[in-house]
C-alpha cells in the first residue's frame, strides 16, 4: 500500500475514540519494527521524523524512499502515514518535495502572528498535493527547556485561530513535556484539552511526548479529542536496554554475536513488542 495522508485515519480515530500513534524512526531497524508491529496489529500508524533523523538518515529522499520500498518488500497492507516531526518552515517544504504524506510545521517558537502566516503558506502548499498538516500552538517543553516541574499550555484562542486556517490536527500543550517525565510532574492538564477541543470544534488534537504517560492518563485524553499520540524517547529506553543485556551477557562474543544482524536483534525485538503495547493501549488495534 502507497503512504497516506494521515487526514483520514485521524479523523476515524477521533470518530471511532481511540488515538493513532507516531513512533519517530531512526534507522533500518526501526522502521521495520514499527511497520511489523503495525501490520501484526492490523493498526494504522505514523511514522515520525525528526529533522536530525532525516539527516542522519542520508536526508528525507533516502527515508521516503525506503519507507516506501520497506512497505512494497514487506507486504504492509495498513494505512501508513510518513510525517515530518517538529519541522522548520523549510523542513517542511523539503520534505513536501521528497515524497512524504505529512508534516507538521512547528511556528510555536514564533510570535503567534508570524506562526499563523507561515502555518498558513505550509498548509495550502502541503494540500495541493493531498498532503496532511500538524501545526503547533504554545510550546511543548522538555527536558532540553529546563522545565521540571510540569510543561507549559496553550491558548485555546490561539488554537482556535490555527484551526480555522484548516490544519489537519493540532499539537498544543497541556502539561505534557518530551523526554522523560520527572517524578514531581504534575500530570496533563485536561481543562484546558476540553477548552481547547470546544475551541477548535472537534479537531483532531496531538498528544507530544506521549513517552511514560499513565494510561489513566492516556484514556482521559483520548476521551477528550486526542486521535494522535507520539512515542520516541521509550522506543529508544527499549532499545538500548535490550541492546546493552546482549552485550552484558557477552553475547556478542560467543560465535557470530558480533554480527550486526545479531547485534541489533534484541534491541529492535523490543521496539516490536513496546509499539504493539502501544497501539492495544490507545486503541488502534484492527482499526486499519
Ligand atoms: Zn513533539
Amino acid at each position: 500500500m502507497a503512504l497516506v495522508s494521515a487526514k483520514e485515519m485521524l479523523e476515524k480515530a477521533h470518530e471511532g475514540h481511540y488515538a493513532v500513534g507516531q513512533f519517530n524512526i531512526n534507522n533500518l531497524e526501526w522502521t521495520k519494527a514499527i511497520l511489523q508491529a503495525a501490520q501484526e496489529t492490523n493498526s494504522p500508524v505514523i511514522l515520525g521524523v525528526s529533522e536530525g533523523a532525516g539527516k542522519y538518515m542520508c536526508g528525507y529522499k533516502t527515508v521516503a524512499d525506503m519507507v516506501k520500498a520497506m512497505i512494497d518488500y514487506l507486504g504492509i497492507t495498513v494505512p501508513v502515514a510518513l510525517h515530518l516531526d517538529h519541522g522548520t518552515f523549510e523542513g517542511a517544504k523539503a520534505c513536501i518535495e521528497a515524497g512524504f504524506s505529512s508534516v507538521m510545521f512547528d511556528g510555536s517558537h514564533y510570535p503567534f502572528e508570524e506562526n499563523v502566516e507561515k502555518s498558513k503558506e505550509i498548509i495550502a502548499l502541503a494540500h495541493s498535493k493531498g498532503i496532511s498538516v500538524e501545526c503547533e500552538v504554545g510550546a511543548i517543553g522538555g527536558e532540553e527547556d529546563g522545565v521540571i516541574g510540569g510543561g507549559e499550555v496553550a491558548d485555546p484562542k490561539e488554537c482556535a485561530a490555527v484551526a480555522e486556517l484548516g490544519v489537519d490536527f493540532l499539537a498544543a500543550g497541556i502539561g505534557n513535556i518530551h523526554g522523560k517525565y520527572p517524578a514531581n510532574w504534575k500530570g496533563l492538564n485536561f481543562d484546558v484539552l476540553a477548552e481547547i477541543q470546544a475551541s477548535t470544534k472537534g479537531l483532531p488534537l496531538v498528544l507530544h511526548g506521549g513517552s511514560g504517560i499513565p494510561t489513566d492518563m492516556i484514556k482521559k485524553a483520548i476521551s477528550l479529542g486526542v486521535s494522535k499520540i507520539n512515542v520516541n524517547t521509550e522506543c529508544q529506553l527499549v532499545f538500548a536496554d535490550a541492546t546493552r543485556k546482549y552485550i552484558e551477557a557477552g553475547k556478542d562474543l560467543e560465535g557470530k554475536g558480533f554480527d550486526p544482524r545479531k547485534l541489533l536483534a534484541p534491541g529492535t525485538a523490543a521496539i516490536k513488542e513496546l509499539v504493539i503495547e502501544k497501539i492495544k493501549e490507545f486503541g488502534s488495534d484492527n482499526k486499519a
